[in-house]
């Protein structure tokens, strides 16, 4: 009997995940009309100097504003347009919003230091052989240098990179662009492989930053950070840390050598404007 029951527990469908699956279809449908109506837009996150609290760059994170169910996160969706490959023609879209508005940027604060503008590469992307070519055309279209823009790359995609894979970054690298590793501590990257990725910041979890919300800190997160800030910096690399929610996550980091932070603590991802402000303010 117990089988049997067994047995018919398998046979019955999961109407949560149906839902679930149904959804992601939808969505998946959807996505390429998406791109075409405008439906997608950005928000921008200002990434902060921890030294002296400037604004160094921000990055672009895209949001599907969907007709029936309202504002969707990137989560939601990259995945599907990652899966279907839609999501080459999705992150062009990005990359040139975004470079556009870092020109716009620098137009409209010819004094201040230039503002970096970083955005998210996913894995189809790095495969796509334009990667390179899409870049810099994305750049010289804008008028903005190479120099400007930092490219997101996470841990999990270049696991186990190949060599193959690495070369259009080094070429991107060699011209300029900031290659950041995002995500870094969520993977299991063989820390000697980072010497081979031509990498110029490491962007540290959140999960590390969430044993700093009191004092004292917990220690294990403490030495943790302390050891992949002096890895970091051996390799010439700059730390970035993620998901910095209080001023005392940002004064021990800070402590802790790390060099730029981004978090809520600062700004939530918003629109162009709020930077601007952001900027201004701590030019004056
Ligand atoms: P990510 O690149 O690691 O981006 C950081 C995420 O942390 C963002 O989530 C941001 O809103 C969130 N965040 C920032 N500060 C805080 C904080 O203080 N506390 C907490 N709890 N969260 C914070 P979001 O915008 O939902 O983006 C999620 C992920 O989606 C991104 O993670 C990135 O991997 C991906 N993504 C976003 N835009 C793009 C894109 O244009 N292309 C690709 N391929 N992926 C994108
Ligand atoms: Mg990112
Ligand atoms: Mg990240
Ligand atoms: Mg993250």
């Amino acid at each position: 009997r117990a089988k049997a029951a067994g047995g018919n527990r398998y046979a019955l469908s999961d109407p949560e995940a149906d839902i679930r699956a149904i959804s992601r279809h939808s969505l998946t449908n959807s996505l390429p009309t998406a791109l075409e109506r405008g439906e997608f837009f950005i928000e921008y996150q200002p990434l902060v100097r921890l030294s002296d609290g400037s604004v160094h760059g921000a990055e672009a994170l895209v949001r599907w504003c969907h007709p029936l169910r309202g504002v969707l996160g990137p989560d939601q969706f990259i995945p599907l347009a990652e899966n279907t490959g839609l999501i080459v023609p999705l992150g062009r879209w990005v990359l040139e919003q975004a470079v556009r508005q870092a020109r716009t940027w620098q137009l409209e604060q010819r004094d201040a230091r230039p503002v970096l503008i970083n955005v998210n590469l996913s894995p189809a992307q790095l495969h796509h052989p334009g990667l390179v070519t899409d870049t810099l055309q994305v750049l010289r279209e804008a008028e903005l240098e190479p120099t400007a823009l930092c490219l997101e790359v996470t841990e999990s995609a270049l696991i186990g990179a190949e060599e193959d894979l690495l070369r259009p970054l080094r070429q991107l690298a060699d011209l300029g662009v900031a290659i950041a590793l995002d995500d870094f501590g969520t993977g299991y990257s063989n820390l000697a492989n980072l010497r081979r990725m031509p990498l110029s910041t490491l962007k540290l979890d959140r999960s590390f930053t969430r044993g700093m919300q009191h004092t004292p800190a917990d220690p294990v997160d403490i030495k943790i950070v302390e050891g992949i800030v002096s890895l970091a910096h051996t390799l010439d690399l700059d730390v970035t840390v993620e998901g910095v929610e209080t001023g005392m996550q940002a004064e021990h980091l800070r402590v802790l050598g790390c060099d730029t932070a981004q978090g809520w603590y600062y700004a939530r991802p918003g629109p162009p404007e709020q930077l601007h402000s952001l900027s201004l303010a701590d030019a004056t």
